[in-house]
C-alpha cells in the first residue's frame, strides 16, 4: 500500500480546527449587555443587583488591571431551542495563554444566585431551553503578569498598574450546543492524540488512522452537524477496542491548584476559589462518576464566608462522595521553612476544619507544588495520622531525576510514609495524549507498579476540571493503545498502589528541589515576619497559658486561633518563599506587624497578669544567665527571676579594633572585618588561617528565568568582596556589653553591622542593617571557619540534616544554595562552630584545603536579594512609593557558639 499517513494526519488535523470545532456551536443569538464597572474593590453580590447599569457593546474594551465589571445580560430563548442544550457563552477577551492568568467571572442568576464561573477554556453556563435569560457576570480584569516571561511589570501593584483596560468583551451569546458535534470533536481529539504517540509500527496506530480517515471521508466539511452522525458511527470500533490487559492505571482525581495569593492577591484567591469550586459543583452535576479533591482549608473557609451558597454545594459534593478534601492542611505552605510547630499546625488547624464541617479525616498530605520537602515530614506526617504523601514539584529537579515514583519516604528519625509523584509530571492535568503517553513512558515503577495519579483540570482561576476532560476520561477508561483511566478518590489510587507494592523502594531525608533555591532569601520581610510571629505565637501561648494556671485570666483562645491561622496563611507557597507581586508583599508585611503588636501585646498582657513588673522571664527551656538591659541576671529554664543582678562574670574589655569577654575575643583589622575570633576557654581559633571573616560578598544575581525563585549556580562567578569601612566607631565600652560599628556603602547601598560581645556570653552577635536599592544581585555574609567538616548540620523542623560540603556528585553539586532554621553548624570531633540567625535561612557552605593539612569549611549567609519579577524591586531615584519592598532592615546574625 502507498504510504500517505502523514497527508492523512495532516488532512484530519485541519477538518477537525477549521469545521467541526468551530461547528460545535449550532446556533447563536447575541444577549443585550450593559455594565457597571465597580469603583475601587470588589463588592458583594447585593451591591451589583443594587447599582446602575449602562449599555455595553460587544467588542468594547472593559477592565483596568485588577477592576471588577458587572455585567448585566438579557436575552430571550428563540423558540425553536425548545428541548436542546442551550447555553450562554461568554469571551471576555480571553487569549491562548495559560487560562489562570487571565480575565475570569462568576455568574449569578438574576436573582444573585451564583451558578458557575466562567475561564479561557471554560467559557459557557446551562440556561433552560425557553424563555427570558437574565443573568449578572462579575468580570475580574487580573492581569497576566507573567505574559512577557520574566521582564520586570508594573502591573503587579495597583499604585503603578495603571488604568488602561486590559480586555475586550468578545462574546456574550445563547447558544445551542450540537452535542453530536461536540462528541464527533472528542472522538477524533482522543483518537487522534493517541495515534499520534503509537509508534508507526504498530497496526493499532494504522487502524486508527484509517478510521479516522473513513470519517472525514463521510463528513460533509459544509454541513458537519448533518453528518457527524455517520462520521461517529465510523469511529465507534476504534473507540471500542478494550486495553491492553497490562495497561497502564491512571487513577485520574478532579482538581484545581489554586495558589492562595500569588501573581494575585489574597482578595482575589477567595474569588478564584468562589468560581472554581462553583464550576466543579456544576460539573459534579452533570457527571455522577466525577471525583474532585481539593485541598487548603483555608480556601474553604473563605467560601463559606463569602459565598455560602457554593460552600452547601461542596458540602453537598463531599456528602455524596464526589468532593474529597484532601491535604489537611491550612494552605500549602512551603515545605522547608516553616518551624516545626507550625508545620503541626498546619495539619491540626486543616485536619481540624475538614472534620468539622465534613467528618472527613484526611489521610493525604497533598503538596504537589511547594519548593522541597523537608526530612522531618514524615514524622510530622504520620503522627498527624498521615497515610501518605503527594508531590509532583520534584520533576522540576534541574540536574537529578528521582529514581521512584511511588516509594516509602524516610524522616530524620525513621518514621516512613508511603509515597507518589505522579509520572505524569503535571497536577493540571488535560488528558491529552502527550501527557498521558508520558506518565507510562516515565512512571519508573514499571514490572512492580501499575499504576499512578493523574490531577486534572485548570488550576488558579483557570476553571477547573472541565466537561471535556471528563468526556475523555470516559472514552479512555478502556481504550486498546492507551493507559486504563479510572476517575476516583486519592485515597482508592494510595489503598490500591500500597497494598500492590508494599515493598516499594525507600528515600531516606529530605527532598530537596534543585530549583527555586532563592525562595530561602527573597522578600526578607516575609522571613523575618514569620521566624518572629513563629517565635511570639510560642511565647504568647506559653504565658498566656501560665497565667491562666495561676491567676484564672481567661486564656485568649480565639485571638491565638485568628492569629495562628494568619501566620498558616502566609506561610503558602509563594508567600513566605517571596516569590508574589508587590501586592501580596507589601500587604502581607503590613500584616505581619499587625500580628506581631497583638502578639507581644498579649504576652504583655499575661505577664502583667503574673504580677511580675520587675521579673525576667525566660521562654527558653533551658536555664540562662546573661545581660538584660544593665544587670546580668540568671533565669531558670521556662521560668521567672527577680529583675537582681546576679554575680557578675568577667566584664567585656573595648579596644578600637578589639572584643574580650574572657570567653570569647574578637580582633578587627582597620577595613573592619574579623581578623581572629578566639575561644578564649580552648585556646582555639575559629577563623581558618589567612583569612577574615564577617566578609560581606556582593554578586551578580541574574538567574535564566523565574527571578525571585532562583538563583543559578553561575552567580558564584561574579563577586565583589565589600572590604572598605566607611567607620569604625566603638559605640559600647563595656563592661557589660561592647559593640564596635562598622559601616559601608556600595552602589547606592548602605550596610551598617554593630558587633557585640556580652559579658559571661561565649557568642559573638553581629546585627546587620541593609539600606538596600540594588538590582539583581545578592549579599551573603561569608565565615571562613578552621573547622575540617565533611558536611555541616543545618537545623529543620524537629532536629537537623547533614548536608555535605564537598560536591562528589551531582545530587551534592546542585545544593549549592541550601536552607537551614536558625542555626548552621560546621563540627569535627571534639570542637564546632555554629552560625546563629533570627531571620534568614538560605546559606551555602564549601570547603578549602588548609596549608599543613586538613580542611577549612566556609559558611555564607545570604542575607539579601533583588529581583525584579513578578515584583519590581525599588531602584535608585524611585521616590512615589507605597512601601518600598527593600527598605533598610536587621539581621542579627549571632556568632559564633563554640560547641564541645
Ligand atoms: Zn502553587
Amino acid at each position: 500500500m502507498h504510504d500517505n499517513r502523514r497527508i492523512v494526519e495532516e488532512r484530519i488535523a485541519r477538518a477537525l480546527r477549521e469545521r467541526i470545532q468551530p461547528a460545535r456551536y449550532a446556533a447563536a443569538v447575541p444577549l443585550r449587555v450593559e455594565a457597571w464597572p465597580v469603583p475601587g474593590e470588589p463588592v458583594p453580590v447585593a451591591d451589583a443587583l443594587a447599582a446602575g447599569y449602562t449599555p455595553f457593546t460587544v467588542g468594547d474594551a472593559w477592565g483596568p488591571p485588577w477592576s471588577t465589571t458587572w455585567f448585566r445580560v438579557h436575552g430571550t430563548v428563540p423558540p425553536a431551542w425548545a428541548g436542546r442544550r442551550v447555553e450562554a457563552v461568554f469571551d471576555l477577551g480571553f487569549g491562548p495563554g495559560w487560562p489562570g492568568n487571565q480575565a475570569e467571572a462568576l455568574v449569578y442568576d438574576h436573582s444573585g444566585h451564583p451558578l458557575k464561573g466562567v475561564a479561557p477554556r471554560n467559557q459557557y453556563v446551562p440556561v433552560p431551553s425557553e424563555g427570558e435569560v437574565q443573568l449578572l457576570v462579575e468580570a475580574a480584569a487580573n492581569p497576566d503578569i507573567l505574559a512577557n516571561g520574566f521582564l520586570p511589570t508594573p502591573l503587579g501593584d495597583l499604585a503603578t498598574a495603571g488604568d488602561a483596560p486590559l480586555y475586550r468583551l468578545l462574546r456574550a451569546d445563547l447558544a445551542v450546543l450540537d452535542e453530536e458535534v461536540w462528541h464527533l470533536t472528542l472522538d477524533i481529539e482522543v483518537l487522534g492524540e493517541l495515534m499520534l504517540e503509537l509508534s508507526t509500527g504498530e497496526p493499532r496506530r494504522h487502524e486508527i488512522l484509517r478510521a479516522l480517515e473513513r470519517a472525514i471521508d463521510v463528513l460533509d466539511l459544509r454541513d458537519v452537524a448533518g453528518t457527524a452522525v455517520r462520521a461517529r458511527k465510523e469511529l465507534s470500533d476504534a473507540l471500542s477496542r478494550p486495553a491492553h490487559r497490562s495497561a497502564h492505571i491512571l487513577s485520574a482525581t478532579g482538581h484545581s491548584h489554586i495558589d492562595s495569593a500569588w501573581l494575585w492577591p489574597l482578595r482575589e484567591t477567595i474569588r478564584k476559589s468562589s468560581r472554581t469550586f462553583a464550576s466543579v459543583t456544576a460539573l459534579a452535576a452533570e457527571y455522577p462518576e466525577f471525583v474532585f479533591a481539593a485541598s487548603q482549608a483555608q480556601q474553604y473557609a473563605w467560601v463559606k464566608e463569602h459565598q455560602p451558597e457554593v460552600y452547601a454545594r461542596i458540602a453537598a459534593a463531599v456528602e455524596s462522595g464526589q468532593w474529597v478534601p484532601v491535604g489537611g492542611m491550612w494552605v500549602e505552605s512551603d515545605a522547608n521553612l516553616p518551624g516545626g510547630e507550625a508545620l503541626a499546625r498546619q495539619l491540626v488547624h486543616g485536619k481540624r476544619f475538614f472534620l468539622d464541617e465534613f467528618g472527613v479525616e484526611c489521610e493525604e498530605v497533598w503538596l504537589p507544588d511547594s519548593f522541597g520537602y523537608t526530612a522531618a515530614f514524615p514524622q510530622i506526617a504520620r503522627l498527624a495520622g498521615m497515610r501518605w504523601f503527594l508531590t509532583q514539584k520534584l520533576s522540576w529537579n534541574q540536574t537529578n531525576q528521582l529514581p521512584h515514583h511511588t516509594f516509602w519516604w524516610e524522616g530524620i528519625d525513621g518514621t516512613r510514609v508511603f509515597t507518589h509523584f505522579p509520572p505524569i509530571d503535571t497536577y493540571v492535568a488535560e488528558f491529552s495524549g502527550k501527557e498521558l503517553a508520558h506518565a507510562v513512558a516515565n512512571y519508573a515503577e514499571k514490572g512492580r507498579g501499575t499504576r499512578s495519579l493523574v490531577p486534572f483540570g485548570y488550576g488558579d482561576g483557570g476553571g477547573g476540571p472541565t466537561r471535556e476532560m471528563m468526556e475523555r476520561a470516559r472514552r479512555l477508561r478502556d481504550l486498546e493503545g492507551s493507559p486504563k483511566v479510572v476517575v476516583e478518590r486519592p485515597s482508592d489510587f494510595f489503598r490500591a498502589a500500597e497494598a500492590e507494592y508494599p515493598d516499594a523502594p525507600v528515600w531516606s531525608g529530605e527532598l530537596y528541589l534543585e530549583l527555586h533555591r532563592a525562595t530561602y532569601t527573597t522578600q526578607a520581610h516575609m522571613k523575618a515576619g514569620n521566624r518572629r510571629c513563629e517565635h511570639l505565637l510560642r511565647e504568647a501561648e506559653l504565658w498566656a497559658a501560665t497565667a491562666t494556671v495561676h491567676t484564672g485570666r481567661p486564656y485568649p483562645y480565639d485571638d491565638l486561633d485568628r492569629l495562628w491561622k494568619i501566620v498558616l496563611l502566609h506561610q503558602f507557597h509563594d508567600i513566605l518563599p517571596g516569590s508574589s507581586i508587590a501586592w501580596v508583599h507589601h500587604e502581607a508585611e503590613r500584616t505581619y506587624a499587625r500580628v506581631i503588636a497583638e502578639l507581644e501585646s498579649i504576652v504583655d498582657g499575661s505577664i502583667a497578669a503574673l504580677g511580675a513588673t520587675a521579673t525576667v522571664f525566660n521562654a527558653a527551656p533551658h536555664a540562662r544567665a546573661e545581660v538584660v538591659g544593665d544587670a546580668f541576671v540568671a533565669v531558670p529554664a521556662l521560668g521567672a527571676a527577680p529583675l537582681t543582678p546576679a554575680e557578675p562574670p568577667a566584664p567585656v574589655t573595648v579596644t578600637p579594633r578589639g572584643l574580650d569577654n574572657g570567653l570569647v575575643r574578637v580582633e578587627i583589622d582597620d577595613d573592619g572585618l574579623f581578623t581572629s575570633v578566639r575561644d578564649l576557654a580552648t585556646g582555639r581559633e575559629a577563623l581558618a588561617p589567612g583569612t577574615r571573616g564577617n566578609l560581606l560578598q556582593l554578586h551578580a544575581d541574574l538567574p535564566n528565568k523565574w527571578d525571585a525563585w532562583d538563583i543559578d549556580e553561575h552567580y558564584r562567578r561574579q563577586r565583589v568582596d565589600l572590604t572598605a569601612a566607611d567607620a569604625i566607631t566603638v559605640v559600647s565600652a563595656g563592661p557589660l556589653v561592647g559593640e564596635i560599628r562598622v559601616e559601608r556603602s556600595f552602589g547606592s547601598s548602605r550596610v551598617s553591622q554593630t558587633i557585640q560581645v556580652r559579658a559571661g556570653s561565649r557568642r559573638v552577635d553581629v546585627l546587620t542593617e541593609v539600606d538596600w536599592h540594588e538590582t539583581e544581585k545578592i549579599l551573603k555574609a561569608a565565615f571562613p571557619l578552621d573547622v575540617h567538616a565533611d558536611r555541616v548540620a543545618s537545623e529543620i523542623q524537629f532536629g537537623h540534616v547533614y548536608r555535605p560540603t564537598h560536591t562528589n556528585t551531582g545530587w551534592e553539586a546542585a545544593r549549592f544554595e541550601v536552607w537551614a532554621h536558625r542555626w548552621v553548624h560546621a563540627g569535627e570531633p571534639g570542637y564546632g562552630v555554629a552560625l546563629v540567625t533570627d531571620s534568614t535561612y538560605g546559606h551555602d557552605a564549601s570547603r578549602n584545603t588548609r596549608e599543613g593539612g586538613g580542611t577549612t569549611t566556609t559558611v555564607r549567609l545570604s542575607l539579601v536579594r533583588a529581583p525584579r519579577s513578578p515584583t519590581r524591586t525599588r531602584t535608585r531615584g524611585t521616590t512615589a512609593s507605597r512601601t518600598p519592598s527593600c527598605r533598610a532592615r536587621r539581621w542579627p546574625t549571632r556568632w559564633p557558639r563554640a560547641t564541645r
